[in-house]
């Protein structure tokens, strides 16, 4: 590697243990330009059996298992040795306890053994700045839909403000729930997506629970269940989820764009992927004269990269790093309680 480009950037890995992904991803950050580029990324996802869901053992064994050959995949593609990186960083939370234990382990050695500055991540802040990094917007009114999140987020006095979420379980849970009772494989957004669009778009009355700006999915999963339990018919099902769910999150979001008067929403967290709940979004910002902004589809998802680019975020606004005895993780860590200093 040459000296300049060593000297004129800083080269970040991130790790991803979340739930069911274990991702890594180099970011190169021009000290000058002030701009990030991400110059390696891979990761694998754990699936459980067919119909059910993760198991936080056996997936934090899946990403012990596969974490050599990933990390060493983004050393090789980003042509860095172990010592050459200048931070790394991790997911602390929230997340499930033995799989964050993974990244958060794997992060403490490589940081203890080449004496690299090391730095805890929230994992949902980190889908908003990459979001955010990849899209170019500058204010946005984020919407956060993921396996582990369903909240309308603003940002103000350094902190993201919610302005709406779920009373239970998240959108993610509530696609991934069905799709298992319908016997598919965690995840399962894209499944349910693909069985609406097949449907002949006869819709099933569902239970639409707006409270003030939360949601509530646990009735429309319920209720959803029952119909497949009568034998109606499943691709109509799936489109009648997908209609009741999304205009529910449509119509928080609407609500909080008027309020906040935001012209820019942003969608991230895998939920993002999916067409209808996009359409929806962009017809309900448009009312409100605001543009909509999707995190591009490869990294919507869990990812390496949402962690390094946070992490740079963090380290050139404040200079922190932690200890490698206090680099914890937080199974509950909630995305309100982080104090962002670069915004
Ligand atoms: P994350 O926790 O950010 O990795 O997001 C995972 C969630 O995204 C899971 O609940 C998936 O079922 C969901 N997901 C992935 N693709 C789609 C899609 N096309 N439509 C809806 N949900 C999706
Ligand atoms: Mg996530």
């Amino acid at each position: 590697m040459k000296n300049n480009i060593k000297e004129d950037n800083i080269f970040c890995l991130g790790i991803e243990s979340t739930a069911h992904t274990f991702g890594c991803s180099v970011i190169q950050f021009d000290l000058f330009k002030k701009k990030g580029k991400i110059i390696s990324e891979s990761r694998t996802v754990y699936k459980p059996p067919d119909g059910a869901g993760i198991h936080p053992r056996e997936a934090s064994r899946h990403h012990l298992d596969k974490s050599p050959n990933i990390l060493r995949e983004v050393l090789i593609q980003a042509n860095l040795k172990p010592k050459e990186i200048d931070l790394i960083s991790y997911s602390a939370g929230p997340g499930l306890g033995p799989c964050l234990r993974v990244g958060a382990v794997i992060a403490r050695a490589l940081s203890s053994f080449y004496n690299i500055p090391l730095i805890p991540v929230n994992h949902a802040l980190g889908h908003i700045e990459l979001g955010m990094m990849l899209t170019e917007c500058r204010d946005p009114l984020v919407l956060l839909v993921s396996g582990g999140h369903t909240m309308v987020l603003a940002f103000s006095n350094k902190k993201w403000r919610v302005f709406g979420e779920t009373q239970d379980i998240t959108i993610g849970q509530l696609l991934d729930q069905f799709g298992r009772f319908l016997g598919f494989a965690s995840p399962c957004g894209n499944k349910i997506e693909k069985y609406a669009s097949q449907s002949s778009k006869k819709y099933y009355h569902l239970p639409y629970i707006v409270k003030g700006n939360d949601v509530s999915f646990s009735g429309i999963l319920t209720a959803a269940k029952k119909l497949i339990e009568n034998k109606y018919d499943k691709f109509d099902i799936c489109f009648s989820l997908q209609e009741t769910a999304f205009a529910m999150l449509t119509e928080v979001v609407e609500r909080a764009l008027a309020f906040t008067e935001k012209k820019e929403v942003l969608i991230v967290g895998g939920v993002s992927a999916n067409n209808r709940l996009s359409t929806m979004l962009k017809i309900a910002s448009k009312r409100q004269k605001a543009t909509l902004y999707t995190c591009p589809l490869h990294f919507s998802g869990d990812n390496g990269a949402q962690i390094a680019w946070t992490a740079i975020c963090e380290k050139v606004a404040s200079g922190r790093a932690v200890k490698v005895q206090n680099a914890l993780i937080n199974q509950s860590w909630r995305l309100d309680k982080v104090e962002v200093n670069w915004r």
